[in-house]
């Protein structure tokens, strides 16, 4: 093997857990490739996933604030028009920019981009295009795609995966939203903001089901104020597209009388499935789970030198998951005690409002029979939320009824995504309720409510 063939590690995949591993890996002073068949970098994150996404929710929270919320402000626009092309190009410009930036930490830490799809032949040996490289150890970053419905075809126009959602060229006039996650509902606001009728059928009774119970009843809520339809305890067992349009087939759940829906576009966002296809893993002996998920203690596969991080694993299917991953392994690689707090991980959905969880649930807490305390606060209460005119949803803060150790928290409000971050600090310090109420919030803002929240534990709120 030449030195250009030959390195200590070869990551397969450039997405977050991938494109974070090869940086951290490189830091540390490991010689490192990273394959990508995909044309950029970036992976599902940068190209076709959480950026150009969280783009199209920005511009359309513009849209839907020029045409229904400035004036309340005084802020008179005259007649407002949508110029979707010029959104979408403003969203592909993002991305751009976005896969450019890994393309130059690549350049900048030395890491080899090896551009194709690889197959792991044997350990230690990869091979892309037809040529063979060889490394000392290999990392599975292949990361998840949309999973199939049976009996709906996806053809990317008019029944989409979130891929084709994201690139719709027209607002449809009706989008029916198979599968009430985040993806789904994120989506969903896009589209329902730029003027679609939006519906979600969603097989189970509530909508994000992972969500703490009380804070998915007030999603449900506001979503269904801002005028997206939901049906419950539905399921798809079909589809059939025409020049009209799509017509879905539809049964209660539980079994009983079949009924159609009639969409202009169909998004299929039931969830993802780990990438494992093609990369020569049963050759090899690299074990998966009942789900297809490679499986691994400690990122190590069954196979002496193949590893694996991100979505192709168990766990959220969540960038910064993947990145942490990334880091962790890196360092593990090197000779350091990489470690990953999987208690702590936010998980955000960026409708308007936010909702960002962190921690157990009300209902997971209950399960495992922990005794706690829970501090409510809502933003109605919150000055800087009164001053946005963005009042809905509240801070909750679940905290040990013994220790006063902060367990979880769950906020629906504004910029929620943000407020969380406070809380996962707070919580990898291992810190109590009252460690957050002590601490001074800047006034007025909107992180005061997560300290009146924890104040709540103790039901000494201030301002309310
Ligand atoms: C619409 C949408 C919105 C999302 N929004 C968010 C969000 O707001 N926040 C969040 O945290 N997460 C979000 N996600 C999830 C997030 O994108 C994933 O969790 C994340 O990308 C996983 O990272 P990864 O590195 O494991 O895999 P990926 O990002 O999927 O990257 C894997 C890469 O491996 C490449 N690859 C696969 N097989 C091969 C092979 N054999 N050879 C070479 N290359 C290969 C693929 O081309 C891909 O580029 C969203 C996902 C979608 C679809």
């Amino acid at each position: 093997m030449s030195d250009a063939t030959s390195f200590d590690v070869i990551v397969i995949g450039a997405g977050p857990g991938g494109y974070v591993f090869a940086i951290r890996a490189a830091q540390l002073g490991l010689k490192v490739a990273c394959v990508e068949k995909r044309a950029t970098l970036g992976g599902t994150c940068l190209n076709v996933g959480c950026i150009p996404s969280k783009a199209l929710l920005h511009s359309s929270e513009h849209f839907e604030e020029a045409l229904h919320k400035l004036a309340d402000h005084g802020v008179n626009v005259g007649s407002v028009s949508l110029d979707l092309a010029r959104m979408q190009a403003r969203k592909d410009e993002v991305v751009s920019a976005n896969v450019k930036g890994v393309e130059f930490l690549f350049k900048k830490n030395k890491i080899t981009w090896i551009k194709g799809e690889a197959r792991i032949t044997a350990p230690g040996a990869v091979e892309v295009a037809g040529k063979s490289y060889a490394a000392k150890q290999i990392v599975i970053a292949t990361g998840s795609s949309s999973i199939d419905l049976p009996g709906v075809t996806v053809d990317e126009k008019q029944i989409v995966t979130s891929t084709g959602a994201l690139e719709l060229d027209k607002v449809p006039g009706h989008l029916v939203v198979i599968g009430g996650g985040y993806i789904g509902l994120e989506l969903g606001s896009v589209w329902r903001r730029l003027g679609a009728e939006v519906t979600v059928v969603e097989f189970l009774d509530r909508l994000v089901p992972t969500m703490d119970g009380e804070t998915g009843k007030m999603f449900e809520r506001v979503m269904s104020k801002q005028g997206i339809k939901s049906k419950l305890k539905t399921k798809v067992t079909g589809a059939k597209a025409d020049e009209t349009g799509v017509t879905l087939t539809l049964e209660p759940a539980a079994g009983g009388e079949a009924e159609t829906l009639k969409a202009d576009v169909v998004l299929v966002a039931i969830g993802r499935r780990a990438n494992t296809e093609g990369l020569g893993l049963a050759e090899v002996g690299v074990a998966l789970d009942e789900r297809g998920r490679v499986i691994t203690d400690h990122f190590a596969t069954n196979i002496d030198g193949i590893w694996a991080i991100g979505d192709v694993i168990t766990g959220p299917m969540l960038a910064h998951k993947a990145e942490e991953e990334g880091v962790a392994l890196a360092e593990l690689l090197a000779g350091q005690a990489g470690h990953v707090n999987y208690g702590v991980i936010p998980g955000v959905v960026y409708t308007w409002p936010e909702v960002a969880s962190i921690g157990e649930t009300e209902e997971q807490l209950k399960a495992r029979g922990v005794a706690y305390k829970v501090g409510k606060f809502p933003f109605t209460a919150n000055a800087r939320a009164r001053a946005m005119g963005d009042t809905d949803g509240f801070v909750k803060i679940l905290a040990d009824a013994t220790t006063d150790r902060v367990l979880g928290a769950h906020i629906i409000g504004p910029d929620a995504g943000t407020l969380i971050a406070e809380i996962a600090i707070a919580m990898e310090f291992g810190a109590s309720s009252e460690d957050i109420a002590r601490t001074c919030h800047a006034h007025p803002s909107l992180n005061e409510s997560v300290k009146e929240a924890a104040l709540a534990v103790e039901g000494r709120a201030l301002h309310i």
